[in-house]
């Protein structure tokens, strides 16, 4: 027997028509790249998104093409994922920090028929040009008074067209399984691949984030998303801001340590979220002072392991909440949020901020395991590691174009991390299959070691890599970054850490560097620090890169 409900189908643009009716004097705030604040209302964004759904009519745009965008965190950008998957095409934003040759490849593979950008991407704008096969519509997101020279081809002006255009469109029913963005990997494993989120895992997953053991949002926030919206949508965080009502702070191109604390205290910001470097730049920033945010209720970490040091630090210096959370581009990106459960909240400080170090719980939605060699489910008690496999409405169960490609074992997305998950439910990614350190024919967790090392208050940052080694196959060694001041030096690192893991884990040598490098979501490149270090047991270093 049917269930007799009304088949409402969940689509993006309900979000924007909810926060008109509801919020609609709620305020969104962003930093511009014209280096100005900018103000406006939810009744702003849902009329000027309307325009621009009538612009990319007038563009000859129709349902599935796919518009793209190169833009930081701003009411522009917010506007186009309304204008593009309201009315029914595919936003894809393409995260500007990739190789240019990515962004071709990905501009080609999507086939992008309009590609707008923020001013301080001309030059990626210019250079791609010339490598396109087709030509394609460009729109610089400005006023006129602010359109660039540029002599490569013609160029189109955000608000010319936002004040040709109507503010009248009715958004189009569709089926709710319609593809709403486009988001790719960011190749940190192979080239791109596109994920392809459609409007019903995109409100699920909205659904999802705004829960009380989720991201905890409601319309009494202010939300920051530092993390881009080219990084999967933010989080979702924009959206889910239109579906409880908050006010939005859109930080911009201006990711220091410094313009965001001047933004989360003008603006009286609740909520934030970033990954763990951009959260060292802003306490790098407040070092020495205590309670540095009184606003700011609780932060999200998440895209790479959040160390225990960090959480203490929010915690015990500033009175922020950590929410330690998991996800990937492939799963909307949200999988668990490090909340905790009631009998946990009496533990002492130290056992609470070691269940902060694990990614979480997961949030009702996904499921999941971790599995052995041959795909036998693997206990919950803690200790066991094994390769965490997921599901749910909000998973890619494909790649967008790429037919030869099948991701799915037995109905599940394989996720490529090792991670042991206790009895609890608590899940803690110790590494990712390939960063795995394997000496002796066991395994050592990098991430175990870092947030050891990471307690170290010498310590600024800490990566660790499995190098190869005569005897033991792979051996761990530590690179640091140093806190300002520090002069720690190898032995006195390796002592402290000594009794606080195996024996076998520590790491035989250390190396202090000023910077890692960094990849394109911010997050450590660790297979260029294998590259360089790779031998550094052998006693050969690859000359210095980074
Ligand atoms: P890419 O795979 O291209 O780096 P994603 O942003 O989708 O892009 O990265 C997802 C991966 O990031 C996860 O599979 C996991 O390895 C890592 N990750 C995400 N959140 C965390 C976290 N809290 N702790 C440790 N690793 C994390």
């Amino acid at each position: 027997m049917i269930g007799l409900m009304m088949q409402q189908p969940l689509l993006v643009a309900s979000l924007l028509t909810h926060a008109e009716r509801h919020h609609a004097s709620q305020e969104i705030v962003s930093r511009r790249v014209e280096g100005d604040i900018h103000r406006y209302r939810f009744a702003d964004l849902a009329r000027r998104s309307r325009r621009m759904a009538n612009a990319l009519v007038t563009l000859g745009i129709r349902p599935g093409d796919r518009v793209a965008t190169l833009a930081w965190n701003g009411y522009r950008h917010l506007e186009l994922n309304f204008a593009v998957s309201g009315s029914g095409a595919v936003l894809h934003t393409i995260n500007p920090r990739l190789h240019l040759d990515q962004i071709a490849y990905i501009v080609e593979h999507a086939d992008d028929r309009i590609i707008f950008f923020d001013l301080t991407f001309l030059p990626i704008i210019d250079a791609l040009r010339a490598r396109l096969v087709e030509p394609r519509l460009f729109v610089a997101m400005c006023d006129p008074e602010h359109m660039p020279e540029t002599q490569d081809g013609p160029l189109l002006c955000y608000e010319d067209l936002i004040d040709a255009h109507s503010d009248r469109y009715d958004w189009p029913s569709m089926d709710e399984n319609t593809a709403s963005s486009l988001c790719y990997t960011s190749g940190t494993t192979g080239q791109p691949k596109g994920v392809l989120y459609s409007h019903r895992s995109t409100i699920l997953h909205s659904y999802a984030g705004a829960l009380p053991d989720a991201f905890n949002c409601s319309a009494r926030d202010t939300i920051l998303p530092v993390v881009p919206m080219f990084h999967v949508n933010a989080w979702g965080l924009p959206f889910i801001a239109c579906m409880v009502g908050a006010k939005l702070v859109l930080p911009g191109a201006a990711l220091d340590g410094k313009s965001l604390h001047e933004l989360i205290q003008t603006e009286q910001v609740t909520v934030s979220a970033g990954v763990p470097t951009i959260w060292q730049g802003l306490l790098a920033h407040v070092s020495g002072r205590n309670n540095a945010f009184p606003s700011m209720k609780r932060t999200i970490i998440g895209g790479a392991a959040c160390s225990t040091s960090m959480a203490a630090q929010f915690q015990k210096l500033h009175n922020v909440d950590v929410l330690h959370a998991w996800g990937m581009t492939e799963l909307s990106p949200l999988g668990t949020v490090c909340s905790f459960k009631a009998h946990q909240l009496a533990l002492p400080d130290d056992e609470r901020y070691a269940v902060q170090a694990k990614q979480g719980r997961m949030v009702y939605g996904i499921d999941m395991q971790i599995v052995g060699p041959n795909g036998q489910p693997l206990p919950w008690d803690g200790e066991t590691v094994g390769d965490l496999v997921v599901r749910g409405p909000w998973v890619a169960s494909a790649y967008f174009n790429e037919p030869g490609l099948q991701p799915l074992c037995d109905g599940w997305f394989p996720t490529g991390d090792m991670a042991r998950i206790d009895s609890d439910g608590f899940m803690q990614i110790t590494d990712r299959s390939k960063d795995v350190i394997k000496s002796g024919g066991e395994w050592i967790s990098s991430i175990d070691i870092e947030n050891i090392a990471c307690l170290h208050p010498g310590v600024s940052s800490a990566t660790c890599i499995g190098v190869h080694h005569p005897k033991w196959d792979e051996r761990p060694l530590l690179l640091v970054t140093r806190s300002s001041g520090s002069t720690l030096d190898k032995d006195e690192l390796l002592t402290f850490i000594e009794g606080k893991l195996a024996r076998w884990w520590k790491p035989d040598d250390v190396i202090f560097l000023d910077a890692f490098p960094l990849g394109a979501t911010g997050k450590v490149l660790k297979n260029k620090l294998r590259e360089q270090y790779g031998d550094h047991y052998a006693g050969r270093d690859a000359p210095r890169q980074v």
